[in-house]
């Protein structure tokens, strides 16, 4: 372990090269979750029994929530089914059993758009289901709302406070250790510099950003990305991916403006940065020019015996992800995401969501259990913070529930890192004692209101 006493975060590992991206063929049965991240859910706009094909609108949003979800395989409708989610909610999935032929829809593709309205390009990519990966997933559309909403009203005038959105970061390396889904992607970028230029206009166009800004790990090789980024005056940052977590959003966001962002509530995006990954600018490229919905995503995948990144259609089990890439021997312990960040989870029975950017699987012998020991008060928790929080304090009150002390130290600024956690000499389950108390303050304000 390295930990700097003069700087913030963890010294980690990374996998030395992500390798070339595998595709996963589509699934005889495809589970979608009407769920996508932390909006609401879609309502089903199809019908148990019809036959769909790749691209069609399975469920929709209301405009300004949500994003709507397609149709993953072709294939006839079977069932909506009960999805247990590893934070313990239950969401309604669609069932496609698929008939074989991956037949695709074709939707009218418009070469301008540019030319469209920021209103109208904003709506396409909410149509075309184009999600916001991080702390809080979220339909990009619904984040790009939030960044660009007003702060508040002046009394005296009535007139709104504006929050304008000022620079966008195109994150081109994964945040978590071991995951490299961005790296992998960031490699083979060649031929889709067109879409990411096109993909980072459109932003632009929508949130009126005045500067763009390519995150890169200073170990990557972009010679492509380095002359996208001089033609067009893209700012290019480079920092060391080994410094976590230095390309999360809230560090990014630091780095690129030079101002300390509120990290309250998971709204970095409020802050005048919108922090977003590569993979989320060539789907605002496709949604907003050859309306093409999100239908399928990259996934990082490391485990004891094989390791790899894939391509795979929204619904396709885990198992068979995993399977692809070479693990067979029994599993002790399955991570949706990053060994950082990632959330456990029971089972591989589980369906490829747009939330989830990799998995992370330990044999029986690698699992460390939480021993959650007394804090000793040794201060290390401290000194890895990114935030400058005190997490052995907040983990003592929200353990002890004081919520309302807990709120005070600024429980809600908390980014979820797991830093503390990693190093703490008590085994103590830190972020899930942060997560535990977020969530009990919230549904205290919720009942109170
Ligand atoms: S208190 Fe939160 S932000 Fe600070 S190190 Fe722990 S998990 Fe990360
Ligand atoms: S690292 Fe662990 S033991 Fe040390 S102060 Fe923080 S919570 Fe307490």
């Amino acid at each position: 372990m390295d930990i700097s006493f003069f700087r913030r975060g963890i010294k980690l590992s990374r996998r030395a090269r992500p390798g070339k991206i595998e595709q996963i063929p589509p699934p005889g049965r495809a589970v979608l979750s009407l769920q996508q991240g932390s909006g609401p859910p879609a309502e089903p706009s199809i019908e148990i029994g019809e036959t769909v094909i790749v691209g069609q609108t399975l469920a929709q949003c209301a405009s300004g929530s949500g994003a709507d979800l397609h149709a993953s395989i072709s294939g006839e409708v079977t069932a909506f089914e009960d999805l247990h989610f590893p934070n313990g909610t239950t969401v309604k999935a669609l069932v496609i059993e698929g008939d074989g032929k991956d037949t695709w829809a074709e939707p009218e593709r418009d070469d301008k758009p540019l030319i469209a309205s920021p209103g109208e390009l904003l709506e396409r990519i909410r149509r075309g289901g184009v999600i916001r990966q991080g702390s809080e997933t979220k339909s990009l559309a619904e984040v790009i709302g939030e960044a660009m909403s007003p702060r508040g009203y002046l009394s005296s005038t009535g007139s709104t406070v504006a929050k304008p959105v000022r620079h966008i970061a195109v994150r081109f390396a994964d945040q978590d250790p071991h995951l490299d889904a961005l790296a992998a992607m960031t490699e083979t970028i060649g031929d889709k510099t067109a879409d990411l230029d096109l993909g980072v206009k459109v932003l632009a166009s929508i949130t009126g950003a005045e500067q763009i800004h390519f995150v890169l790990d200073n170990k990557q090789e972009t010679p492509g990305l380095d002359k996208l980024a001089d033609d067009n005056d893209y700012a290019v940052l480079r920092l060391d991916a080994t410094n976590y977590p230095d390309l999360s959003s809230p560090m990014v966001a630091r780095a690129v403006s030079g101002k300390e962002p509120d990290t309250a509530f998971k709204r970095v995006h409020e802050n005048g940065i919108l922090v977003l990954d590569v993979d989320t600018v060539l789907e605002t490229a496709l949604a907003a020019r050859d309306r093409r919905p999100v239908v399928s995503k990259l996934i990082s995948v490391n485990g004891p015996e094989g390791a790899g990144v894939f391509e795979a259609r929204l619904g396709t089990p885990l198992a068979d992800i995993v399977s692809a890439a070479g693990q067979k021997k029994e599993i002790g312990k399955v991570v949706l995401g990053g060994p950082m960040k990632g959330i456990a989870h029971h089972t591989l029975e589980f369906p490829l969501t747009k939330e989830i950017s990799g998995i992370t699987l330990f044999g029986r012998d690698q699992i460390d259990m939480a021993v959650n020991d007394p804090c000793v008060g040794c201060g290390l928790c401290s000194m890895v913070c990114p935030i400058r929080l005190t997490p052995g304090m907040l983990s003592r009150y929200c353990e002890f529930s004081s919520w309302d002390l807990a709120q005070e130290a600024h429980l809600f600024s908390c980014i979820e890192c797991g830093c503390c956690a990693y190093v703490c000499p008590a085994g103590r389950s830190m972020v899930q004692f942060m997560v535990q108390g977020k969530s009990e303050l919230l549904s205290t304000r919720r009942s109170e209101s």
